[in-house]
C-alpha cells in the first residue's frame, strides 16, 4: 500500500467539500492508497507540514484547495529534501494555469484523473525566498483586479476597460524599475510586468501556445512600459489581443533568470497572493523542480 498526503484547505474559494472529501478519499483508497488528510488550519500551515518530509514519508502529495494552497505545498516542497509528486484537485477560484494543464474543475474528476494520471516535471520560479508556480507579477493587472476579471468573457474588452478607466483615475502609477536579463538592461517607467510560466498571465494576457514550455527552464516574460500619451496606450492593448507582445512600448522575452532593481516595496502578486519585493530582487527559473501529475489525454 502506498502513502497519500491529502492536504485539504477547507477555507478555499468555491470549496463545498464536505460530500466530495469523502469520494476523494475513496477514490484514492480504491486505488490502494493509505489516505492521510491534512486539513490547514491558517496561512502558510501547508508550507510548515511539507518543508519537513522526506523523501519515503508519502508517494503522493495531493492538493485540494485554491491557488494559494497549491503555492504553500510547493513552497514546502522546494525547502524540503524530499521528491514526492504532486497532485493538484482545484477547489478555489479557477485558473487558466490548471485548466491548461488539463485538470477537471470537477473534484471528483480531478481525483480519479490523479490516480490514472501521468508524471510531468515543472520548472517552479523563486522569487526572493518565496515560489510561484506560474506567474509574478506588479501593476495594472495584478491583485484584486485579477479574480475579479477572470470569469468575464470579453476579457481583454474589459481589461482595456479597466486598465484605461484606472490610469486616467490615476490609480496606476507607473513604476520606474530596472530590469537585467541575459546582458540586457531595461530601465523605464512600467504599468506592469509579469514574469511566468503559464499559457496565460491572469486570463488576461495570452501567449501563443507555441512558445510558452512548462519545464524548458526559461520564463516569459512581459513588461509594459507607461505610454507617453493615453493615445499610444490602444496600440499597446490590440498588441496583447493580438499576441504581437513586441509593439512599441512592451518588451517580451523569454529568460532563466531576471534581477529587478529600485522595487523595494513594490507589491507583486506570486500566484494571486501578495508578495513584496527588496531592494534588489532575483527572479530564477528552477528547472524541473517538482513532479506533477496530469491526466493523460483521452483517457477518462
Ligand atoms: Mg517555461
Amino acid at each position: 500500500m502506498k502513502n497519500l498526503l491529502l492536504i485539504v484547505n477547507p477555507r478555499s474559494g468555491r470549496a463545498k467539500m464536505g460530500p466530495a472529501l469523502l469520494s476523494v478519499v475513496e477514490i484514492f483508497s480504491k486505488a490502494d492508497y493509505s489516505v492521510t488528510v491534512y486539513p490547514t488550519k491558517e496561512r502558510e500551515d501547508a508550507t510548515r507540514k511539507v518543508e519537513t518530509l522526506k523523501t519515503g514519508d508519502y508517494d503522493l502529495i495531493v492538493v485540494c484547495g485554491g491557488d494559494g494552497t497549491l503555492n504553500e505545498v510547493i513552497t514546502g516542497l522546494m525547502r524540503s529534501s524530499a521528491d514526492v509528486p504532486i497532485g493538484y484537485i482545484p477547489a478555489g477560484t479557477l485558473n487558466e494555469w490548471s485548466t491548461g494543464l488539463g485538470i477537471s474543475k470537477v473534484i471528483r474528476t480531478a481525483a480519479k484523473d490523479i490516480v490514472k494520471g501521468k508524471e510531468i516535471t515543472l520548472d517552479i520560479g523563486k522569487f526572493g525566498d518565496k515560489y510561484f508556480t506560474y506567474t509574478a507579477s506588479f501593476g495594472a493587472f495584478t491583485s484584486a483586479s485579477y479574480s475579479a476579471n477572470q470569469d468575464i468573457k470579453n476579457v481583454l474588452g474589459q481589461a482595456a476597460y479597466f486598465f484605461e478607466g484606472i490610469k486616467s483615475l490615476g490609480a496606476i502609477k507607473p513604476i520606474h524599475l530596472k530590469f537585467e536579463a541575459d546582458g540586457r538592461v531595461i530601465e523605464d517607467n512600467f504599468l506592469f510586468g509579469a514574469v511566468s510560466n503559464s499559457m496565460s498571465v491572469g486570463g488576461i494576457v495570452k501567449f501563443d501556445q507555441s512558445v510558452v514550455k512548462l519545464n524548458d527552464g526559461l520564463f516569459e516574460v512581459l513588461l509594459i512600459k507607461n505610454p507617453s500619451n493615453i493615445l499610444k496606450l490602444q496600440p499597446m492593448l490590440d498588441g496583447i489581443l493580438k499576441q504581437e507582445l513586441n509593439r512599441d512600448g512592451m518588451e517580451f522575452f523569454h529568460t532563466s533568470k531576471i534581477t529587478v532593481t529600485n522595487g523595494e516595496g513594490l507589491d507583486w502578486t506570486l500566484d494571486g497572493e501578495k508578495a513584496t519585493s527588496g531592494k534588489t530582487l532575483e527572479i530564477t527559473n528552477c528547472k524541473n523542480a517538482v513532479r506533477f501529475i496530469v491526466p493523460k489525454k483521452g483517457e477518462k
